[in-house]
């Protein structure tokens, strides 16, 4: 029996049965788990969205809502989505769902070199994301040194992966790039003197952007590798240490699915992006089944150089359909801009980009920190030739002394979108 076909029968019947969020979903839908007979057949049953997600928590039993397949006193672990697209999303786990979820990033780090003599260090707060958690218990598991970042300042953190010659590390590439900054304007410590050689990236596309990732690698002099994943799906995807520009689908434990946004076909030819709709095949408490995820993805036409014959998605993640803008009749989506800016030597790592409408013009503004030695003319003009061949669309910009624009640790908002916030006050009369 097909693998996939069969995980996916187990789980569709223990959701139906388990929870009244999914019964209700299906029995109005007009389907039941025995129609479920080919991958075909799945296509029928319907998504879930994270607003519905929201929809059933501080509901009965609280504070999950009615989604929850086991009592409530089998859950061993409460996490929550950052909430940058809204209200956070709460995820309950049992004890099972902990061992999976490590199970998922012992994939991820196995692919990306991490070996029983890998000393790990983890620099980031330890709290209700589930951030890197779950890399922590996968590199206990695999056998490597886990060193927990935790409450550490910047500095302290560096100072530590000095002290004692850590040679892994995983953080947002947001988290990366300041590291960098810190160790080498602060302390006078040059990054790629600490002895890291891999660096995990997540929570951000910044290790998928070439420029950004070349950025990384230079400054710490170690492999950077990308993973997606999320707090209410799993940790379904990774780039292998053949870094082929993509990243793999952990095939034997999700089902991805490319839907075309447009009409919601099933996208089954590589090249052609579509938003992902995913199950994760074993996730009990609660399950995530034709999750609209609203990443969007494409599949590669080419089998990765490792040997895994699990498929690629070219680009990684290559946005979120919500962020994925139209501005002036154009599609525009914040990882090509940031593709541009990262890749301009003697400018900072930190940028910002606003779309503001004064009046009926939208007008785009890119902020950008200046190194000292940068001739602003002529940087000025190739960054806004550059940016109108990537993106089709011209960009007012500005540049700002060095340490002038935020920073952040987690994950970044560098793009501003002010147009509904204006559209919003006029509505209200504000
Ligand atoms: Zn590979």
């Amino acid at each position: 029996m097909n693998p996939i076909k069969s995980a996916w029968t187990i789980l569709k019947v223990w959701a139906y049965d388990h929870s009244k969020f999914h019964k209700r979903l299906y029995d109005d839908a007009g389907i039941c788990p025995g129609d479920i007979h080919s991958l075909a057949d799945i296509r029928n049953v319907p998504k879930v969205e994270k607003s519905m997600m929201r929809d059933i928590q501080n509901k009965d039993p609280f504070p999950y809502g009615d989604g929850l397949c086991v009592p409530l006193k089998e859950v061993s672990t409460f996490r929550q989505t950052s909430g940058t697209t809204g209200q956070p999303v709460y995820q309950p786990d049992t004890w099972q769902d902990w061992e999976w979820w490590s199970e998922c990033w012992a994939f991820i780090l196995w692919a990306q070199g991490y070996r029983p003599k890998d000393r790990v260090f983890l620099p980031f707060g330890y709290n209700i994301f589930v951030a890197f958690w779950a890399g922590h218990y996968a590199a206990e598991k695999l056998g490597c040194e886990v060193v927990p970042g935790g409450v550490l300042d910047t500095q302290a953190r560096i100072l530590k992966i000095q002290e004692l010659s850590a040679t892994a590390m995983m953080a947002t590439p947001t988290y990366i790039l300041r590291m960098a900054e810190v160790a080498k304007h602060k302390m006078g410590i040059h990054p790629a003197s600490l002895s890291i050689d891999k660096i995990t990236c997540a929570g951000e596309p910044g290790a998928g952007i070439p420029a950004t990732k070349k950025r990384m690698e230079e400054a710490f002099g170690a492999k950077v590798y990308d993973h997606s994943g999320a707090t209410e799906i799993g940790a379904w995807s990774y780039e292998c240490s053949h870094q082929p520009l993509g990243m793999h689908v952990n095939e034997a434990m999700f089902l991805v699915e490319i839907e075309d946004v447009e009409t919601g076909e099933i996208i089954e030819e590589a090249g052609k992006q579509g938003k992902m709709v995913i199950t994760a095949l074993d996730r009990m408490a609660q399950p995530c089944i034709r999750f609209d995820s609203k990443d969007v993805i494409e599949w590669d036409k080419n089998p990765c150089t490792c040997g895994r014959s699990f498929r690629l998605i070219r680009g990684g993640v290559i946005g979120r359909a919500d962020d994925i803008t139209k501005v002036k009749g154009v599609l525009l989506s914040p990882a090509a801009i940031e593709e541009v800016v990262r890749s301009f030597d003697g400018l900072g790592d930190e940028y910002e980009v606003v779309v503001d409408r004064p009046g009926d013009m939208n007008r785009r503004a890119l902020k950008r920190e200046r190194l000292i030695w940068v001739s602003k003319s002529e940087t000025e003009g190739r960054l806004r030739d550059q940016l109108r061949l990537k993106t089709n669309l011209g960009y007012g910009i500005e540049f700002f002394g060095y340490g002038s624009l935020p920073r952040y640790k987690l994950k970044a908002k560098r793009f501003k979108d002010l147009r509904k916030k204006h559209s919003l006050h006029r509505e209200e009369g504000i």
